[in-house]
């Protein structure tokens, strides 16, 4: 049976290209910084985003986890958005390993305003409150949809950071969607930061890992905060050949997932039950929110099942789809016959 999978940009397999990477990867000893390709990685990644060093780290989670060690002290306060990964997917991570406690701002469409950032700082000595220690902005937004923040929300916000001396860390899971969607250099986003984490394996189809980045000494730290995690890995360049080439050819090539993401959301607005709001499809997510007599959410996730359409029930009447380098227009076009099939 034809299997189309909208789970996500994580289901993307190595290439051709990269797995030939990988057979010749010229390796060595990571932990003892002696793998080249793991080098060379790194500092491609720092120049991409305009950083002065980057870490190779085994998953977005870890990354973030990281710059979050880095940035805070125990008992630190730090904002984030209320949809946003760092709060509600990575298992209680900034508390277990950081003791940090999240200061949740709610976003419009996961876009935080400056001034709802500025009212969540805590801004006095007094010894009963905690310290706001750092501030993350989540771009692209995941839950919100694949939502770009705009240059002018990231600016006000790093503004802040300034005024306030806060470092601004940036999850960039999909940072390049954002700076696809935007038409303008990735590091026009990563300006308006202090420290970011980019996957590579997210739409760019390497296998494993994601890459951290900032000043020379928060990488320092990083490295080895990383050792102490038990993401020191040795002959990593294997991944990271496979790193590179996602940040030399694949990147390219996210504007046609963000056409297909469109295309979907066309075909699929007008069928009776389900509703989608066009302006909130900016990048390589859309999210059909169900409101159908005969199918929840989950009911309607397990019929496109049947029929090889795989997407995730985000909630009782929510759908995630996310378009990826496997998925073509010609699979689109059949996703949405059979939606009309099933709901018609
Ligand atoms: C996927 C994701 C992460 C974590 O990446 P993993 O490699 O899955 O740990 C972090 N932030 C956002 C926004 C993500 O979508």
């Amino acid at each position: 049976m034809r299997v189309i999978d909208f789970r996500s940009d994580t289901l993307t397999q190595p290439t051709v290209e990269m797995r030939q990477a990988m057979l010749n990867a010229e390796l060595g000893d990571d932990v003892y910084g002696e793998d080249p390709t793991i080098n060379k990685l790194e500092e491609m990644g720092a120049k991409l985003v305009g950083k002065e060093a980057a870490l190779f780290v085994p998953s977005g989670t870890m990354g973030n986890q990281l710059a979050v060690l880095c940035h805070t002290q125990r008992g630190d306060e730090i904002i984030l958005e209320e949809r946003s990964h760092i709060y509600n997917y990575e298992a209680g991570g900034i508390a277990f390993l950081s003791g940090v406690q999240p200061r949740i701002v709610k976003g419009d469409n996961g876009i935080m305003s400056a001034g709802d950032v500025e009212k969540a700082i805590v801004t006095d000595k007094d010894i009963h409150h905690p310290q706001t220690g750092l501030i993350c902005i989540e771009n692209t937004h995941n839950m919100a949809g694949g939502i770009v923040v705009p240059l002018e929300a990231m600016e006000e916000i790093y503004e802040l950071g300034r005024k306030y001396s806060l470092p601004i860390h940036l999850d960039g899971a999909r940072v390049f969607n954002a700076s696809t969607a935007l038409g303008c250099d990735v590091r026009d986003i990563t300006k308006y930061c202090d420290s970011i984490m980019f996957c590579l394996s997210k739409g760019l189809c390497a296998p494993v890992g994601s890459i951290l980045a900032g000043s020379k000494d928060f990488i320092d730290k990083a490295r080895r905060y990383r050792k102490m995690l038990g993401g020191g890995m040795r002959q990593a360049g294997i991944l990271a050949a496979a790193g590179i080439i996602a940040l030399t050819d694949m990147i390219q090539r996210l504007s046609e997932d963000h056409g297909n993401a469109k295309l979907l959301a066309k075909g699929l607005k007008y069928i009776e039950g389900i509703h989608i709001s066009m302006d909130t499809v900016q990048s390589n997510i859309v999210m059909v929110d169900i409101s159908s007599p005969k199918y929840s959410s989950y009911s309607l996730v397990d019929k496109l099942k049947e029929k090889g359409i795989l997407a995730s029930d985000i909630n009782s009447s929510r759908i995630r789809f996310v378009t990826h380098k496997y998925i073509s227009k010609d699979d689109i076009e059949h996703t949405i016959s059979v939606f009309k099939e099933i709901l018609q």
